[in-house]
């Protein structure tokens, strides 16, 4: 199948053009150092943004949650949906407070949901949602069974029209303030796992796995 010119008309940046970038590889190392995404889609009008939790195997991506929420029920009959994904790598301060910014890698994908009803498929779905959040802990936890597969609908939202924002590097200040005696630069910015806090009806002589105790979003 031949994929779609990035950008369309829809995913093209406007400003700070330069910033854009449309190639897949760029936009899948996003999503997968990405963990939370904010899922857009309007009912009646009225336009909701809710953040959740996705996985993406190769260009699908993959939600999921209660049969019941208003967001899958509402995906599922194939509503326009509006995907992203943003990862904050540093606050920009400039000397003047117009400069200031922050340096980012954001992904924007338009699309349909659609529901994932083949049973197969939706198990497979789910563990991709896991191992992309905690790889490793699909196999060490309980699987679902057929009452939580029924309380759970996944949805498929195919990675055909997409945008990548990215913004490195230092303040960009106007020429005539790099004189002032303010101080200009980059506070870096990453989420650190903390130490893993043992459950307290653990059975005894458990002890937390490799994975958790090295959580980390980097691949
Ligand atoms: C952490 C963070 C902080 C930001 N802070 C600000 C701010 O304070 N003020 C501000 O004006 N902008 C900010 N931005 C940039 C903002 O996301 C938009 O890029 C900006 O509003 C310009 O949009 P536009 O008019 O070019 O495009 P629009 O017309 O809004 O969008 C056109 C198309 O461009 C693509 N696109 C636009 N923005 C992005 C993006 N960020 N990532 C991927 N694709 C995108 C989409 O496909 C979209 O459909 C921030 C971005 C991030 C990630």
């Amino acid at each position: 199948m031949s994929e779609t010119q990035m950008p369309t008309a829809r995913t093209r940046v406007v400003r700070e053009a330069d910033r854009g970038v449309y190639d897949r590889e760029t936009v899948h190392r996003i999503l997968d150092e990405g963990f939370l995404c904010h899922a857009g889609f309007v009912v009646n009008g009225q336009p909701f943004v809710i953040p959740t939790s996705y996985g993406r195997k190769d260009a699908s991506l993959y939600i999921h949650g209660s049969a019941a929420s208003r967001m899958l029920r509402q995906m599922k009959e194939g509503i326009s949906v509006c995907i992203t994904v943003t990862l904050l790598d540093g606050l920009v301060l400039a000397r003047s407070v117009f400069n200031h910014s922050m340096n980012y890698r954001s992904v924007v994908i338009l699309g349909k949901a659609t529901l994932v009803d083949d049973p197969k498929e939706k198990l497979a779905a789910l563990r991709i949602l896991s191992e992309h959040i905690l790889p490793g802990r699909w196999d060490d936890a309980r699987q679902p069974n057929e009452r939580e597969l029924k309380q759970t609908s996944v949805l498929r939202v195919p990675i055909e029209e997409f945008s990548a924002k990215v913004r490195v590097g230092p303040p960009i200040d106007d020429e005539e303030d790099y004189s002032l005696p303010t101080w200009a630069g980059v506070v870096p910015l990453e989420m650190v796992a903390g130490k893993p806090i043992d459950d307290a009806r653990l059975l005894p002589g458990i002890e937390s796995p490799e994975y958790s105790r090295h959580y980390t979003r980097k691949r």
